[in-house]
């Protein structure tokens, strides 16, 4: 008998055909997060799950699927899985690194430029007709080459935002809990400082720590506080990383000078105070969202499931010790 199979949201048309070619598919058709109650619904009876990080996979929604044996996540990050529970049940977690790392950092350099040039409030004003002359002050920016870039997570998408600032002659600053190795180090052209240091030299402050218990609120009012006055911060990770509040408040008061994010604490809902400041820029967490990137990550979440499926031990697991 082929495993029962649930897809919390369309995908794409190719790898749905594939799963289904496998497994007995059930799935939601409209494209939108589905409520607790339609979630358990959809697990039950089921071995396997490919979710997306809308889908809050908690011990109540495993408690509704007990057959459950996978749950492959469309994305790197799996703070919406209860990975201890997971493991607890024997149930498999994977996730979908590597490939979006490229078009993830290009991103957050698409709004570290677009913050520190002012982009979007150029393109306002170019539209709005209020460009009436040249004028030699005109939305004046902060330059980004040869700036200090601080990343704060030197993991794959930390380094390949460190490689792109490179190419800006840039100096680079990291922080983290561990070390990279020299060779990383010197290929990168990364310094590793304290974080306070960090936050104190940095003209640009990128994020790309996982979020987990210890990396909640990491930038809350004492970190914007050391910043420079200045400065720009960069959120393409998870909005709880961040305190937004406080953010809000350090940006009214001209305590850094901007913001490029991606994600937001309450996702889809954003703090009313970014709204109206000008010098944010916002994306609706886009930042893995090219076209070939979302294919791959779709395909590569297939992958998982129907290695874990079969079981062979699945290219991306996260819960080494689950089985
Ligand atoms: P990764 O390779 O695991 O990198 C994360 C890095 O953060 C690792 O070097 C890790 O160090 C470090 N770290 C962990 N805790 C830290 C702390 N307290 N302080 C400083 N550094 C810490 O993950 P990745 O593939 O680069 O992805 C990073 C995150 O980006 C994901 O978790 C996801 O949330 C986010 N993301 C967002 C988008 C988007 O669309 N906006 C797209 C892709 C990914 P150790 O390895 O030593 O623990």
């Amino acid at each position: 008998m082929q495993p029962a199979v649930f897809i919390t949201r369309p995908i794409f048309e190719s790898v749905l055909t594939q799963i289904a070619s496998q497994c007995e598919v059930k799935r939601n058709r409209e494209d939108r997060t589905l409520s607790r109650e339609e979630l358990f619904a959809g697990l039950a009876g089921c071995q396997g799950v490919l979710c997306q990080l809308t889908d809050r996979m908690d011990r109540e929604a495993m408690e509704h699927a007990p057959e459950l044996r996978v749950i492959a996540n469309i994305a790197v990050g799996y703070d919406n899985i209860d990975v201890a529970s997971a493991t607890e049940r024997g149930i498999l977690v994977t996730n979908t690194p590597e490939v979006l790392t490229e078009t993830t950092a290009d991103f957050a350099f698409a709004l570290l430029l677009a913050a520190a040039r002012r982009l979007v409030e150029a393109d306002q004003f170019a539209r709005s007709g209020q460009w009436k002359q040249w004028k030699l002050d005109m939305l004046l920016g902060t330059d980004a080459h040869h700036g200090t870039l601080g990343i704060i997570g030197l993991g794959r998408i930390g380094r390949a935002v460190a490689r792109r600032a490179r190419g800006f002659q840039m100096i680079v600053l990291y922080a983290g809990p561990r070390r990279a190795s020299p060779e990383v180090e010197q290929e990168l052209g990364a310094r590793y400082v304290p974080l306070e240091t960090l936050l104190r030299e940095s003209d640009f402050v990128s994020l790309h720590v996982p979020l987990k218990p210890e990396t909640r609120h990491l930038i809350g009012a004492p970190q914007l506080a050391l910043m420079k006055p200045t400065a720009i911060l960069i959120n393409t990770t998870r909005g709880p990383v961040v305190d937004e509040a406080a953010l809000v408040e350090a940006l009214r008061e001209g305590r850094i000078q901007g913001a490029g994010l991606d994600v937001f604490e309450r996702e889809p809902e954003i703090h009313p105070g970014l709204l109206v400041l000008p010098n944010v820029v916002l994306a609706p967490h886009i930042g893995s969202g090219s076209r070939q990137t979302r294919l791959r990550m779709v395909e590569l979440a297939a992958e998982n499931l129907l290695a874990a499926l079969s079981g062979q031990v699945p290219p991306n697991l996260v819960n080494r010790g689950g089985h």
